[in-house]
């Protein structure tokens, strides 16, 4: 048997399946402290079985190379408590024989979209989402994109848009994509959450504005053939046509990839996508 966690801000999600990604048994609870957390989702593992491999598929930063001090663990983060925290010591004391293997959400729904959902086939995939955060997972002829530790997409340095004042949210550089686009940054402009603003209003075109020269820099270094934009501010109306729209005004008719048919499109497994990927990462 083999087992997926996918560990988000809000939600944890542990389960068993398969190497393909199917799912046998989940069970969803809250994300609380570190050590609540990851004891609640052994006791469950625990009372089913004892996993062969367990893929971890984690929000960040998140420590992914081997060779490097901080594999396994949670690294600056703000969510309180679990910074330094390691996911796979405290996955491999409760299941001393099981592989591990660990990596970005991100990377993990990127896994399973390419695999099971909206990137069936496509090898060099990007996923975006979209909500508290910004962050991107990339594959590269199917592999997940790794450096010295994985991609911060929100944390680009894009530009600001003409006329634009707003400081920008980000505790590191105050106006970088996730400063100016995420949906906390949304709020803190508009004063109104962005599940909230109706398709009409003006901050649908500064978004998708943002966004778009986010993916710019994306398409000019990873050169995806197909972006997954999913997460919780992405289901506005007509979010995706938008960016797609001024994607294509800015790229200058210089990127052949963004003219392929559903270059940006939705994600198909939504909320599942993370726990497909782990138990992906598991079997790989
Ligand atoms: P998280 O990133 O914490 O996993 P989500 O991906 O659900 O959570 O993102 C939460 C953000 O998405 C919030 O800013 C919320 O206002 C926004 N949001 C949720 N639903 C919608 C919607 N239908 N349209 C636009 N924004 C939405
Ligand atoms: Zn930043």
């Amino acid at each position: 048997m083999i087992a997926g966690i996918e560990l988000g801000g809000t939600k944890t999600v542990v389960a068993y399946g398969d190497p393909d990604g199917r799912v046998a048994a989940e069970w969803r609870f809250p994300t609380t402290d570190p050590h609540e957390t990851l004891a609640r989702a052994v006791a469950w593992l625990a009372e089913k079985g004892c996993p062969e491999a367990i893929g971890i598929a984690s929000f960040g930063p998140l420590g992914i190379s081997p060779d490097r001090p901080g594999y396994g663990q949670l690294l600056a983060t703000p969510k309180p408590g679990w910074s330094g925290f390691s996911l796979t010591e405290a996955l491999a004391t409760a299941f001393p024989r099981a592989r591990l293997s660990i990596d970005t959400d991100v990377n993990a729904a990127a896994l399973a979209e390419a695999r099971l959902g909206a990137g069936l086939g496509v090898e060099n995939l990007a996923y975006i989402t979209i909500g508290t955060g910004i962050g991107a997972g990339i594959l590269n002829k199917g592999r997940p994109l790794h450096g010295a530790t994985h991609p911060e997409f929100g944390h680009l340095k894009i530009p600001r848009a003409p006329g634009d004042a707003f400081r920008g949210i980000c505790p590191f550089h105050r106006d970088c994509l996730e400063g100016m686009a995420s949906g906390p940054a949304i709020l803190a402009r508009w004063g109104h959450a962005a599940a909230e603003l109706p398709a009409e209003h003006p901050a649908w075109e500064l978004e998708a504005w943002y966004l778009a020269h986010g993916i710019l820099a994306l398409l000019a270094v990873a050169s995806p053939a197909r972006i997954l934009i999913g997460g919780g501010v992405s289901q506005a109306d007509g979010f995706h046509a938008m960016t797609a729209q001024h994607l294509s005004q800015i790229a200058g008719g210089y990127f052949p990839a963004i003219d392929a048919p559903d270059f940006i499109a939705p994600p198909a497994l939504g909320q599942q996508a993370g726990i497909h990927g782990a138990l992906l990462l598991a079997g790989s």
